[in-house]
């Protein structure tokens, strides 16, 4: 049975706002998006009707880490005590109850869609358990793994066992290899790495540009990163400083291209910025974490400027208060003041979609799309709905619009 809803704005992200319009559903499925109200629907009054968020850089099984890792001055010296607190694993309990309780806060925040980070794949029995939808980028790190080969065929059996658990829980969970960064993943695992990709699914991930420090090793093989792997008995002097820029450094290792999701992108220049827009790939932004991290604030506006496509990730709950993509959005807006509110919206919801291979399901609301809706409550004296969405937006003022559909 289809069935209709209507409210003050229809946000089907394709387009401006549509005042006082209608969508039906039926089967799940978006049937028709119209501007005037019809027959029977159910009216949702002042409020805007959106497509669901997606959060295209996250990592869930970290969640039970949220409150440990002080904010810092520099990137290397938030990793410190990251890596210090990740020597000893959780409880396996501890750490599921805290992925089930970041996703549960996601939802009700208004998000439907993850590209998830997974190092231990300590988050998915929640993601199935919630049936929330993900690409899971497992991540693979070894600065001097002695077989890289071998490395990335252990974790492809290890992601094909977790493709066929959602398989068979009928869970929307997508898996592929990644590559944590250049400064901690060597030459040979990330060739190993895309020769696997090559096979199976490009779709790839890496953290690059995130704070000088990498410029800085990437350049000349000196600074904070290069004491930290010393400090951390992995730096090796076969590793040669390629002597060029993060991105530069990507495309040289094959990596950088229309299936790659660039993450952070800090410290770019607009050389690095170019090289990615040449290249297709989509720059996933998570400014919250940077400013927390000490990584700096990404050069957004240059972003959109050089028409790269720009997805927002809230990164993990080590480096930001909460998994609420409107938190995203509103520090988004701060840093971009040039940057108009519709686009900011259209990354939080159509970009990250089709970064994370979910373009034809999620991400707009037109007929034939998912009804994965949200409707978010807007006060009286609100004139510019656009603007008022990218202002900071409680999980509390958002609701669910799924229809009995
Ligand atoms: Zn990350």
């Amino acid at each position: 049975m289809p069935s209709s809803i209507r409210a003050d704005w229809i946000l089907p992200i394709t387009g401006p706002p549509i005042p006082g319009g209608s969508i039906t559903i039926d089967d799940g499925r978006i049937a028709a998006v119209e501007p005037s109200p019809i027959a029977g629907a159910v009216d949702l009054g002042r409020c805007a009707v959106l497509p669901a968020l997606v959060n295209a850089h996250t990592h869930l099984e970290l969640s039970y880490l949220q409150g440990r890792i002080p904010r810092a001055a520099s990137f290397t010296d938030w990793v410190r005590p990251l890596l210090a607190a990740r020597r000893t694993p959780p409880d396996q309990d501890v750490a599921d109850a805290a992925a089930a309780d970041a996703i549960g806060e996601a939802v009700q925040s208004g998000t439907a869609l993850f590209g998830d980070v997974a190092n231990a794949m300590g988050a998915l029995s929640a993601l199935r358990r919630f049936k929330t939808p993900a690409h899971v980028f497992y991540e693979l790190l070894g600065f001097t793994t002695p077989d890289p080969d071998a490395r990335v065929a252990d974790a492809r059996a290890r992601i094909e066992a977790e493709q066929r658990a959602a398989t068979a829980d009928r869970v929307e969970l997508r898996f592929s290899l990644a590559p944590h960064a250049p400064y901690s993943v060597s030459p040979a695992l990330f060739d190993a790495i895309r020769r696997d990709s090559t096979a199976h699914d490009a779709r790839t991930t890496v953290h690059l540009g995130e704070g000088q420090e990498e410029v800085q090793l990437l350049a000349d093989g000196t600074g904070p990163w290069r004491g930290l792997l010393e400090t951390l008995g992995v730096w090796t002097d076969s590793w040669q400083p390629p002597g060029c820029s993060p991105a530069a450094y990507l495309q040289r290792r094959g990596f950088l291209d229309a299936s790659t999701l660039v993450v952070h992108a800090v410290q770019f220049t607009a050389a690095d910025i170019a090289l990615v827009r040449d290249a297709g790939a989509t720059i996933v932004s998570c400014p919250r974490s940077n400013a927390y991290v000490g990584a700096g604030v990404p050069p957004l506006g240059n972003f959109y400027d050089a028409g790269v496509p720009v997805a927002f990730g809230t990164d993990s709950l080590a480096s930001v208060e909460d998994l609420n993509m409107f938190s995203e959005l509103a520090e988004a807006r701060r840093i971009a003041p040039t940057v108009t509110a519709r686009r900011l919206l259209e990354s939080a919801t159509l970009t990250g979609a089709r970064a994370l291979g979910f373009g034809d399901d999620y991400g707009t609301i037109e007929p034939g799309k998912r009804a994965a809706l949200i409707s978010v409550r807007v006060p009286a004296a609100v004139r510019d709905v656009e603007e008022y969405l990218v202002s900071g937006v409680r999980a509390a003022d958002v609701a669910w619009a799924f229809l009995n559909a």
